[in-house]
């Protein structure tokens, strides 16, 4: 998650990144990535970065949602993607999210794609890039390290100029005075 200027996210993949995979974009993808898009809102609404995330089961029912709360929480681990994840496996009972879709607005930090990986969710869908310490391609590719036995799947771009403007409006009306 960006802390401050944020001049770096882009709603198209950096030079050189992987973005081989909106070809694979499905409709409960982008449906997804709208009620992020509702909790990023809320958290913006708050005072916190707007990011929002949701987990999505294998039916395309909605398990588990959350946004970033860092300055509510005091907790610098809640992003939005541990808080959804972390939902969703109370929801369910179980910590393991296979055949689970994570979607989330901005490309997941380590910790984040890490999380998703323990999770073992099939697919991670993001909406804007993050150059800054995007995960998921930009920085690192821990989702699609050749070496992990687990490899979720990854969906970029759905839904990112949204999702990348969403972040600019926030920092924008932090810059101006007044
Ligand atoms: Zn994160």
């Amino acid at each position: 998650m960006p802390d401050a200027g944020t001049k770096a996210i882009s709603s198209e993949a950096p030079p050189g990144v992987r973005d081989d995979h909106r070809v694979q974009v499905r409709p409960e993808d982008v449906a997804a990535l709208r009620r992020a898009l509702d909790e990023a809102r809320t958290a913006g609404d708050s005072g916190e970065v707007p990011i929002g995330a949701v987990v999505v089961d294998a039916s395309g029912a909605v398990i588990g949602v959350g946004r970033n709360e860092r300055e509510a929480t005091h907790d610098p681990t809640s992003h939005a993607e541990v808080v959804a994840l972390r939902a969703a496996g109370a929801a369910v009972g179980d910590w393991r999210l296979e055949g689970c879709t994570l979607a989330v607005t901005l490309e997941p930090c380590p910790m984040c794609a890490g999380a998703a990986w323990l999770a073992r969710v099939d697919r991670v869908v993001f909406g804007a890039w993050n150059p800054d310490y995007g995960a998921a391609g930009s920085l690192w590719d821990v989702l699609r390290d050749g070496r992990l036995n687990h490899r979720p799947e990854v969906v970029a771009g759905v839904l990112a100029e949204e999702c990348q403007a969403l972040l600019e409006d926030f920092f924008d009306d932090r810059r101006s005075p007044g």
